[in-house]
């Protein structure tokens, strides 16, 4: 639901760990790949423009077969002077995109044997950063939106008190009528003023979306930026256990749940965007039945993600 083209399951992507120990047997074949979903419709050369198929040095490059000229093929990639085997990384994309939660850094660290625990950490940070497509469309149609608690120890709370130690999540998610949801995007939010929540919808949701929250004045000004507003007032329910926002209370819970099970609640505030990224990735292509469809649009979106340095990721620096 948030990509375009149909790639071919078996062909353009291995389905099973079987294929992809089929599809991947060498650090050439894992090139070819990266090339193939790099330059889809045929590589170029940039020295002399001739589309002849160049061939695949031993060092990584396309050596064009006229001109001479050698392009590196993780350049401008995440894997972009990468110490490690591509053939890992690939692994690492596969564990993350076959498992239903996703992988965790403990996980991983075990998995492959590795003595340090940075080194995983770091590979999915750089894989969680290649989970937004650029240029993504914003949300439309009937869009819900409310704020979420996440992290701390104290559980519960809504808007104030007993919120001080956790982060705040904003939350919107498409609602299909009769039911269902579409898409989701969330993000962190320094409090809950219409200051911080009003971008936040005016950046993710198409304008002239109808947005559901409920009665909070930071959602005031949505009408300003051409959204109509559609209020549910909590306090207007008999129904104590009811909940003014199905979808978005849904997703919270899940979301939690993930970051608790998975991840052990082991998420500083300043990584948090991170792996709301991932779990936005993973809940928009839940329709995919195959999981190996998840591992290719992770690589066709590592292939076109620049690197991130260590130290941006370190300092949770999201958009550096
Ligand atoms: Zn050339």
């Amino acid at each position: 639901m948030e990509d375009m083209a149909d790639p071919v399951p078996g062909i353009d992507y291995p389905r099973t760990f079987e294929e992809f120990d089929r599809f991947f047997p060498d650090e050439d074949a894992c090139r070819r790949y990266l090339t193939r979903v790099r330059w889809r419709a045929g590589f170029s050369c940039r020295g002399c423009g001739c589309g002849d198929s160049p061939w695949v040095t031993a060092r990584g490059y396309l050596h064009c077969r006229k001109c001479e000229r050698e392009t590196s093929i993780t350049a401008g990639t995440v894997f972009e002077r990468t110490r490690s085997p591509l053939k890992t990384w690939f692994l690492v994309m596969w564990l993350v995109t076959s498992q239903k939660h996703g992988a965790s850094a403990l996980g991983l660290q075990r998995v492959l044997g590795l003595s340090r625990y940075d080194t995983a950490w770091t590979w999915l940070h750089k894989l969680r950063r290649a989970m937004v497509r650029p240029g993504r469309e914003r949300l439309s149609g009937r869009v819900e939106v409310d704020e979420t608690y996440v992290g701390g120890t104290k559980v519960g709370g809504k808007r104030g008190r007993g919120a001080e130690k956790k982060e705040i999540v904003a939350i919107a998610v498409e609602i299909h009528s009769p039911k269902g949801f579409g898409r989701v995007r969330m993000r962190r939010v320094l409090d809950v003023s219409g200051e911080s929540l009003v971008p936040f919808v005016c950046d993710l949701v198409q304008a002239g979306s109808e947005i559901l929250t409920d009665g909070w004045r930071g959602y005031n000004a949505l009408g300003d930026h051409g959204y109509t507003r559609t209020k549910t007032v909590l306090s207007d329910t008999a129904d104590p256990a009811h909940v003014a926002m199905p979808g978005v209370h849904r997703i919270a819970a899940l979301l939690k749940r993930w970051l608790l099970g998975t991840h052990q609640g082991g998420v500083s505030a300043k990584h948090l965007d991170d792996y709301l990224d991932e779990y936005t990735f993973r809940f928009n292509r839940r329709s995919s039945r195959a999981r190996g469809l998840l591992f290719h649009r992770l690589m066709e979106q590592a292939a076109t993600t620049g690197p991130t340095r260590y130290r941006d990721l370190v300092g949770g620096n999201h958009n550096g």
